[in-house]
């Protein structure tokens, strides 16, 4: 029977809580399944570890810590940047009151998420933490099917096709 390996194609469908308030933060039941490559670090470690073994039709439920998945807040992860430095198009007071999430581009290119968290004259506090960083997080995981993948996906590191990755 297959079961969800490294180097295998899983489609499931998923509910994620906040185990303390019950609170659902991400669903896609009944939508489209989620793909994704299982080995390959798409996925936050911890999920796809509680996701080993499975097979098509079972339902996982587990709590993963911060450390198994976004990791933990860090106070560094937060910097001060003068007004000046943000492009004029941005406005930064609406920015901070609606909690408009925004990106800017690190040394290699990858965007990286913040948002501003204060504003103190010409101070902007900026905080890259990943919006998801201190919490912990219930998933609900059904297992709809589980392909091998194709040589191509395992070369790109990804799951191609619908739901999956287009270029
Ligand atoms: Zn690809």
């Amino acid at each position: 029977m297959t079961t969800i390996e490294n180097d295998k194609v899983a489609y499931v469908t998923y509910t994620g809580t906040f185990p303390d308030t019950g609170e659902v933060f991400d669903s896609n039941v009944g939508g489209e399944p989620l793909q994704f490559l299982v080995g390959h670090g798409n996925m936050i470690q911890g999920f796809e570890q509680e996701m080993l073994g499975a097979s098509e039709g079972d339902t996982r439920e587990f709590t993963l810590t911060p450390d198994n998945a976004y990791g933990h807040h860090r106070d560094e992860a937060i910097q001060d940047v003068p007004r000046s430095q943000f492009p004029e198009e941005v406005d930064v007071e609406q920015a901070l009151q609606d909690e408009i999430p925004l990106a800017a581009y690190d040394e290699h290119g990858r965007p990286m998420q913040f948002k501003i968290s204060a504003i103190d004259g010409d101070i902007v506090k900026v905080d890259f933490n990943h919006p998801m960083a201190g919490k912990t997080l219930h998933f609900s995981v059904n297992v709809v099917s589980i392909r091998d993948a194709v040589p191509e996906e395992l070369e790109h590191g990804h799951a191609h096709g619908p739901g999956g990755h287009h270029h």
